[in-house]
């Protein structure tokens, strides 16, 4: 097989600007287009998939899907791990508990992704109570990983068996609209819009106008924005989030908010040093705001981030307890 990717690589112009943005400092950046067997195994899988090279690329050259198509033959420690999760349970996490859901004919899904199952049930009981407090009636299926973390380390055929698993369930029980919680799931998801209405709970939530329901307090709120969601899904997530946000706290932006935690793409399961290393300077971002709670709607960039910022919260909870929800510890 050649090793050539097709990523319109006669349209680089080697102007520098993707390896100046990227949060890994990928120093291969610029040869990829030219001599991608060139490129070092540990650049490769350095790149956390933020995305923000082709979002800078004047010449929109697909930089993120050629690194994800050259790890396609590559096994790491991380990698395998994943395989291995994905084989044995389903998910890309070893479950800690049985996810019991309730399941029944409707027009409308709520799919939570596998950390939000398994890890942070915070954020789907929030979003169920919100879907609740709308008046939306929903159902849950009992869900196979999404793909996202597949596609993210090349595995693109894999990915598509385990997303075709949750749409046989989508589709067996009418559904016509999923909502997401999670930016891996729902660009994945998206991927199929043509046959499902796929909206993130912030799309949701701007549609019923939720920030105009809460009270506004003096507290400092300042968010991290999620690439798979700022990036991946739409830069007008982040428009509704600051909006509620607004509406509920002093809420300050911080710098470059855009820019990579270091969690995604794999790195913070193949290279913990690494990707904590890459978490240092949006820490040092965070810690500067003085921020009275920092929020984030990526189950992922939440994991990571709190190991230094205890007390990080999705969106989803606050907005849920500011509407009611009276569950306070998850
Ligand atoms: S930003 Fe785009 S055009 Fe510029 S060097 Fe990178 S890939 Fe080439
Ligand atoms: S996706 Fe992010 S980490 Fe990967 S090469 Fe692009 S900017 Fe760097």
């Amino acid at each position: 097989m050649s090793d050539r990717v097709p990523m319109n690589g006669e349209m680089c112009v080697k102007c520098g600007i993707c390896e100046a943005v990227c949060p890994s400092r990928l120093s291969s950046l610029r040869s990829l287009d030219l001599d991608r067997s060139g490129a070092l195994p540990e650049e490769i899988v350095n790149c956390t998939t933020c995305n923000r090279c082709v979002a800078s690329c004047p010449r929109s050259v697909p930089i993120t899907k050629a690194i994800e198509r050259m790890r396609q033959s590559m096994t790491t420690q991380g990698y395998a791990e994943t395989l291995a999760n994905l084989s044995a349970y389903g998910t890309s996490i070893v479950p800690t508990s049985p996810c019991n859901v309730d399941v029944k004919s409707c027009k409308v899904a709520y799919f939570a992704g596998c950390l939000t199952n398994h890890r942070m049930g915070g954020i789907a009981a929030s979003v169920e109570y919100t879907l609740d407090y709308l008046g939306i009636e929903f159902t849950r299926i009992p869900e196979v990983c999404c793909g996202s973390p597949l596609n993210r380390i090349g595995r693109f055929d894999l990915a598509r068996k385990m997303l075709e698993k949750n749409l046989g369930m989508l589709r067996s029980l009418g559904v016509e609209t999923v909502i997401t919680s999670c930016p891996g799931c729902t660009s994945t998801l998206m991927e199929y819009q043509d046959e499902f209405e796929v909206l993130h709970y912030l799309d949701l939530y701007d549609r019923h106008r939720l920030y105009t329901d809460v009270d506004k307090s003096d507290r400092v709120a300042t968010m991290q924005f999620p690439c798979h969601l700022y990036r991946n899904v739409s830069p007008y997530t982040m428009i509704i989030a600051e909006q509620i946000l607004s509406a509920m706290y002093d809420y300050r932006r911080m710098p470059e908010a855009d820019r990579c935690c270091g969690a995604g793409g794999g790195v913070r399961r193949n290279d913990l040093a690494l990707s904590r290393q890459l978490k240092a300077r949006k820490v040092d971002d965070i810690r500067a705001m003085a921020p009275d709670i920092v929020i984030t709607a990526c189950p992922q960039c939440k994991v990571h981030l709190s190991e230094d910022v205890p007390g990080i919260e999705d969106l989803s909870v606050v907005l849920a307890r500011a509407l009611g929800f009276s569950q306070h510890e998850f």
